[in-house]
């Protein structure tokens, strides 16, 4: 793409009350545009990003069976009040009639997304009825919204954000922690792909569940949450759950034990038969008895995983994309340079993912809009490196490669 062509473009500074540094780097990047607290659009260069996360994600929940489907986000007050839910803090709720209808249509009559356990256990007993509808899971990769009240840290703690949310479905609970372990290695492969360090950490159940769940922490000063982690062996507890005293050894190495900061980037819930009680979701077992069908539930926050790429992955001049999920892979600047155009028509021939910066400013100026825009390799094309010839540079890196077109497409095309 020509960035020319871009609508977007940096910015010197980021809006005045914006404190997090991931919303900083990301509004002055052009990626992200602050609505309101907590409430953020999601521009060109932002939806490359997050439509790259979104397909990591897709691609493993899909090879652990998932089926991807979207839910409704207006969800009528029966769901909730089914569950016990209704009066939730962070539910926003919706008024559905007009001033002239009278007092009684000015009562919330519906809520809006903000996760979708009622809304799934229902659809289910439409298609569940036998041990043989089961197992099965589905997910979505959707907006939520919810009341926060700390909507300070950018794109970590959103009220409106991105989730993916999946559900499970299974005729015992043995099945169903299975299929707990696998999407559990599932969730691993999707946040080392997103160059993420996640540990898997011991959680609480909290209000869906009795048994222990499990979330997935990446350690960062600006986490929220507070994890014992081995040092050794990588084995982690949440800190609110944690019986493990400072300076304890790990249960499963005794290896030492440390108190790091960290944020939440996913979890994954056994339900057990809570949602499928409240809508009469049962299934006829073998033996002809009907029982409540078990279910599990697996969340990852999308737009939650693009702000703690950022705040893991930033120098003082912008941001450093991992290669996964960078809007491109490729920024090509010219620099004066007729030549340019080749360059760029070369690298697309090879479906090189480039943004081509065609516009006329200063090299000063597009280095810095190129550090801060993160892109991982910059090419840069100039009438001092003599025809035909190019200078390659890794974000982050010092030195640069001088190579002649070809090569510098074949380079950056092999890494
Ligand atoms: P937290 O403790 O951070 O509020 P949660 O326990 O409420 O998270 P879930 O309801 O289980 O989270 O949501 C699943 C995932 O969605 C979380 O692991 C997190 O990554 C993400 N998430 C939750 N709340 C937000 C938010 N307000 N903004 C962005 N992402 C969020
Ligand atoms: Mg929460």
């Amino acid at each position: 793409m020509r960035q020319s062509e871009l609508f977007t473009r940096t910015q010197k500074s980021a809006p005045k009350d914006e404190v997090a540094l991931n919303a900083q780097l990301l509004s002055r990047g052009g990626f992200i545009y602050k609505n309101s607290a907590g409430v953020y659009s999601f521009l060109p260069l932002g939806f490359r990003v997050l439509e790259k996360i979104k397909n990591i994600i897709r691609e493993e929940m899909n090879a652990v069976g998932g089926q991807e489907l979207i839910m409704a986000a207006l969800h009528d007050k029966h769901y909730l009040q089914a569950s016990g839910r209704w009066d939730v803090d962070v539910v926003y709720k919706v008024i559905d009639g007009t001033a002239n209808d009278g007092d009684k249509a000015r009562e919330p009559s519906f809520n809006i997304s903000w996760t979708h356990e009622e809304i799934i256990a229902e659809i289910a007993t439409k298609y569940v009825s036998s041990y043989k509808d089961l197992p099965f899971a589905a997910y979505q990769i959707q907006t939520k919204f919810r009341h926060e009240p700390r909507a300070k840290s950018g794109l970590l703690r959103g009220r409106e954000f991105l989730m993916k949310d999946m559900y499970s479905f299974h005729a015992s609970e043995k099945d169903l922690m299975e299929y707990y372990d696998r999407v559990g290695k599932a969730y691993k492969k999707v946040f080392d792909r997103c160059g993420l360090k996640a540990h898997y950490t011991l959680a609480a159940g909290g209000e869906f569940t009795m048994s222990n769940t499990h979330e997935f922490q990446v350690i960062s000063d600006v986490g929220e949450d507070a994890i014992y982690v081995c040092e050794k062996c990588g084995y982690a507890e949440n800190s609110e759950i944690s019986k493990l005293k400072k300076g304890a050894k790990c249960p499963t190495c005794g290896g030492a034990m440390q108190e790091e900061k960290s944020i939440e980037v996913g979890n994954i819930f056994p339900l057990g038969t809570k949602y499928s009680k409240a809508f009469g979701l049962q299934f006829t077992d073998e033996k002809g008895k009907k029982q409540d069908v078990v279910m599990g539930s697996y969340g990852i926050g999308v737009t939650r995983l693009m702000g703690t790429i950022v705040e893991l992955f930033h120098d003082d001049h912008g941001i450093l994309w991992p290669e996964s999920v960078a809007p491109f892979t490729t920024h090509l600047l010219a620099l004066n340079d007729a030549d340019a155009s080749d360059a760029y028509e070369a690298l697309r021939r090879e479906n090189i993912d480039v943004l081509y910066d065609d516009r006329a400013m200063s090299a000063g100026e597009k280095f810095a809009e190129s550090d801060l825009i993160g892109i991982p390799w910059r090419i840069v094309a100039s009438p001092k490196l003599g025809p035909g010839v190019l200078e390659v540079k890794r974000r982050g890196e010092k030195e640069a490669r001088t190579l002649k077109l070809e090569e510098a497409v074949r380079f950056v095309s092999s890494h």
